[in-house]
């Protein structure tokens, strides 16, 4: 990524992330106080739970009276359902030494599978929930007992004014509300799926697994940005998006300078690595090829050749056409060498003057020797655009066989070159 690039990223992260950390924070602050606004709704509307359950057993108390239990105690069971019902009871049962003689239960109001035997409703009537009930001992040749009482069901927990259920035990038997989980989580305040929040006014059950009435709303659902109005949310994105405008053109105007020293850094780089002239790669960057090559040839064991090419009798071109004219002619060598080498691979570097160094990555001996020829070909072959008729001289110096190190491969294929001139020019020689 470009210097640019990440100031930009920079600067937006820097207006954006303040932004993002409070709309967050604000977030979770809201749906804490909902949650608690939730908490706060149930644990008022208990009372009036409490209130009701205290009615209900008010009214099984006045209902179930030592005179109803007497009739209850003799009668038949006819008379056992007309005296529940007139006494407005949803259950009476009559137990004579110890035994369940008659009983009468309403039907009805049930959901689930709660069982309702007198026995059942006998061993748990005890529990705040699923019951209100009341005994009365009867003594005499035939002792006894009749249980009178009321279900906390369905018909119970819709006079109350909100969704509630029936607790036994932490089950739920009775609900009011669409769809009631099978099980609350806990005593007192407790989470539920779907964005509700419970509160069980537990009264009866153990304390491991209370049993009681559990009533329950709805949590306030939380917007993405909460509690702002669409005016102040338009103004928050306007907000965002100058920011970013700005943060663009901040990054903009202070990579400037930077970006423009780094291209002066690079074109200096490349000036100080190519021959002005021939836009050819200088002794410098000859070198570093050199060095690389030198590297790679001896960790791989692989071959590398290094030629000396050097224009025949080119002072006289000077004096002759003017040096004007020797430049022009020295690029169009260069030109010619580079033509006639492996263009992603070889490397053809000014040495100096008109000397020009080829260096052939992977080439053996007899490999370099045909491309001294193709070069010295290429030069002969034709007279330059002056018209001048040229040929050169080359040197040919191979890795390993003529050394390993970039001087004594210079220093061979120079020699070679030398010899190339003793022997008459227009030729090429191979070193040592
Ligand atoms: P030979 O190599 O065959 O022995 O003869 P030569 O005449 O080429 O020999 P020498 O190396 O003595 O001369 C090289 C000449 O190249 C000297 C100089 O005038 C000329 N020369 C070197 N660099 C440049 C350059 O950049 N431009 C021009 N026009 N001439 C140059
Ligand atoms: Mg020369
Ligand atoms: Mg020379």
């Amino acid at each position: 990524m470009t210097f640019r690039g990440r100031l930009t990223l920079f600067l937006a992260a820097l207006v954006l992330a303040p932004l993002v950390a409070g709309g967050l924070a604000a977030h979770l602050l809201a749906q804490r106080q909902a949650d608690r606004d939730a908490g706060a709704h149930l644990e008022g509307a208990a009372p009036s739970v409490r209130a009701a359950l205290a009615g209900e057993r008010e009214a099984v108390a006045t209902s179930v009276t030592a005179r109803l239990a007497r009739e209850a105690f003799g009668a038949s069971s006819l008379e056992l359902a007309e005296l529940r019902r007139s006494a407005g009871l949803d259950f009476l049962i009559v137990v004579q030494r110890g035994t369940v003689t008659g009983s009468s239960i309403r039907q009805g109001g049930f959901a689930g599978t709660l069982v309702r035997s007198p026995r059942t409703i006998l061993e748990t009537a005890r529990d705040a929930a699923p019951f209100v009930a009341r005994d009365v001992e009867i003594t005499g040749r035939t002792p006894g007992s009749v249980t009178g009482g009321r279900f906390l069901d369905r018909r119970f927990l819709e006079r109350l004014s909100m969704p509630a259920f029936t607790v036994s035990h932490y089950s739920v038997l009775f609900s009011s509300s669409a769809r009631p989980p099978s099980r609350i989580p806990s005593g007192g305040s407790f989470a539920m799926d779907g964005g509700y929040r419970g509160f069980c006014i537990c009264t009866g059950g153990t304390p491991d697994a209370p049993s009681g009435i559990a009533i329950l709303t709805r949590v306030e659902p939380v917007g993405f940005v909460p509690g702002f109005s669409p005016g102040i949310l338009i103004l928050i994105a306007l907000g965002v998006l100058l920011a970013t405008a700005l943060a663009f053109e901040l990054a903009r105007v202070l990579s400037r300078p930077h970006e423009r020293a780094l291209g002066r850094l690079a074109e200096s780089e490349r000036l100080s690595m190519t021959d002005p002239l021939t836009g050819a790669p200088n002794r410098r960057s000859l070198e570093a090829a050199l060095a690389e090559e030198t590297k790679r040839a001896t960790r791989f064991g692989r071959p590398f050749s290094v030629l000396m090419v050097d224009v025949d009798r080119f002072k006289r071109v000077n004096d002759e056409y003017g040096h004007a004219v020797g430049d022009r002619v020295l690029v169009e060598i260069a030109a010619r060498i580079r033509k006639a080498v492996r263009s992603d691979l070889d490397v053809v570097a000014r040495y100096g003057g008109e000397e020009f160094t080829v260096v052939l990555p992977e080439t053996d001996p007899l490999g370099a020797v045909i491309v001294a020829e193709k070069i010295r070909d290429a030069v002969a072959v034709s007279p330059t655009e002056d018209g001048i008729d040229l040929t050169v001289s080359v040197g040919v110096a191979s890795c390993p066989d003529d050394g390993v190190a970039a001087d004594s491969l210079l220093a061979a294929a120079d020699a070679a070159l030398y010899q190339a001139k003793r022997g008459g020019r227009d030729r090429v020689v191979v070193g040592r």
